[in-house]
């Protein structure tokens, strides 16, 4: 495992996003942070114990079945454990930006609900490989076109529980 982003960098970063997201909804209305499972468990947890403000947190699953030469991948959302968000302010957060399909089809699902609004942080958005335009408005790192594990991102579900971010070999 080659580590791409170590823990104690990952955790000064959270403290500059914190002070960001705090200030753009200090003063406002109580902002849901809504997070996406399960890649986002470890960015949650950590950015909303830096946030020193009124907040709820909610959590939203999409999964994606990668299609292979004849069907394309497919995204199926479940909003069963989301709090009626009718009204509210999203803060949606997600692991890692890649393709953007993900956040784009959750952004308008939430709309769909009819939230107030929703602003979307990433923790990682990897170059090179975006297919739909999408601008997060918080972003933790920009990271090359490698697979990483950790820190919530797995390969077969292995590694979510590592410190850090890494590439995992082999996978280059
Ligand atoms: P998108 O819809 O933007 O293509 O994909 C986002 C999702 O794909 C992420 O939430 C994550 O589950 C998965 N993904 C994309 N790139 C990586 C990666 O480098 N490592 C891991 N573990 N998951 C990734
Ligand atoms: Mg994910």
């Amino acid at each position: 495992m080659n580590v791409l982003i170590p823990a104690d960098t990952i955790r000064e970063r959270l403290d500059a996003l914190a002070i960001q997201i705090s200030q753009a909804y200090e003063g406002k209305p109580p902002v849901t942070v809504v997070g996406i499972l399960n890649g986002c468990l470890m960015f949650v947890a950590d950015l909303v114990r830096r946030i020193d403000l009124p907040l709820r947190v909610a959590f939203i699953t999409a999964s994606s079945y990668r299609g292979d030469a004849t069907t394309p991948g497919k995204l199926v959302i479940h909003d069963g454990l989301l709090p009626d968000l009718k009204g509210r302010h999203v803060l949606l957060l997600d692991d890692i930006l890649d393709t953007g399909k993900t956040l784009t089809r959750v952004v308008s699902h939430l709309i769909d609900l009819g939230v107030a609004s929703v602003k979307v942080g990433v923790l990682l958005r990897k170059i090179g490989r975006q297919e739909v335009p999408f601008e997060p408005d918080f972003i933790g790192f920009t990271i090359p076109d490698k697979f990483v594990v950790g820190y919530g991102l797995d390969f077969d579900d292995e590694y979510r529980h590592l410190p850090y971010i890494g590439v995992l070999e082999g996978k280059e």
